[in-house]
């Protein structure tokens, strides 16, 4: 039974509507539904889309939904001092035991960026450091880079194109962070004022596309047998064809989702050409 049956039906039995409920009882449903459900209720009737769209004019709808950062200030990451064991845990991206509640803040539609290895912690000034890979890290680093970087840009293909871009101009976290600085920054600049989902995944794409541009001799042959190995060992050409279409083509993806086509990397580029 779809929504607007039950909603039907409903109205059916009482024989009313359930517009004749006081504004209040559905004012305080709103506030108390998930992000993704208020989206969701729009679609019931027309009553129900009319007061949200009236009521995200209104500011705890807006920091509701992710349109106006809240007051108080994003909270700092704690580092594990020893005595307060519990609200932390290792971080395999950075390689210490810190604070990982700083996911729960985020977009609702982000929320699977906690499954992957990427580190994420807030400094004192409320920016948004954000880091791929441990900084202690050996030579293995690039091919362990490659693998991260091209996880995250799955995940954020897995969102869909349409919903990247719906939610592009929201907060990424609330409390809002106040920037996003990249870790190593080296790589990357401070980019103090980004603090949109869209700028910040932005800021880590352009990061991920730096690690997946690398491959050097060693890396580039150890990506191609890791391929063969765990796909019954095709030749290395077809192996070679998998891996780098399946880059390009999340580069493309993301050009249109993240970038509206403005992201033109020749290497990516030339993934696409030379295995379309
Ligand atoms: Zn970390």
């Amino acid at each position: 039974m779809s929504d607007n049956a039950s909603a039907n039906n409903w109205n059916e039995a009482t024989g009313g509507t359930l517009t004749t409920l006081p504004v209040e009882a559905f004012d305080n449903i709103l506030k108390n539904a998930d992000f993704f459900e208020v989206y969701r209720l729009k679609g019931i009737n027309n009553f129900w889309k009319d007061r949200i769209e009236y009521l995200m004019g209104l500011d705890w709808m807006k920091k509701k939904m992710y349109l106006m950062a809240e007051d108080t200030p994003a909270p700092t990451t704690k580092y594990n001092d020893g005595d307060d064991t519990l609200s932390t845990s290792f971080c395999i991206a950075c390689g210490e035991v810190h604070d990982k509640s700083v996911f729960d803040s985020f977009h609702p539609v982000l929320r699977g960026l906690r499954d992957l290895d990427i580190c994420f912690t807030v400094d004192e000034s409320g920016i948004l450091v954000v880091g791929l890979f441990d900084r202690n890290a050996d030579d293995e680093i690039d091919v362990l880079a490659w693998y991260r970087s091209r996880a995250i840009l799955r995940y954020l293909v897995s969102i869909g194109i349409k919903k990247l871009q719906d939610f592009s101009g929201n907060l990424f976290m609330q409390p809002a962070c106040s920037g996003i600085r990249m870790k190593p920054q080296t790589y990357s600049d401070l980019r103090p004022y980004t603090r949109t989902v869209g700028g910040v995944l932005r800021a880590i794409a352009i990061q991920c596309y730096f690690y997946l541009e690398l491959p050097n001799r060693i890396l580039f042959q150890t990506l191609v047998e890791h391929y063969q190995q765990q796909n019954n060992s095709p030749t290395a050409a077809v192996a070679e064809a998998a891996v780098f279409r399946e880059i390009g083509q999340l580069h493309h993806t993301l050009n249109a989702a993240l970038f509206s086509n403005r992201m033109r990397t020749e290497y990516f580029q030339g993934l696409l050409r030379k295995f379309p």
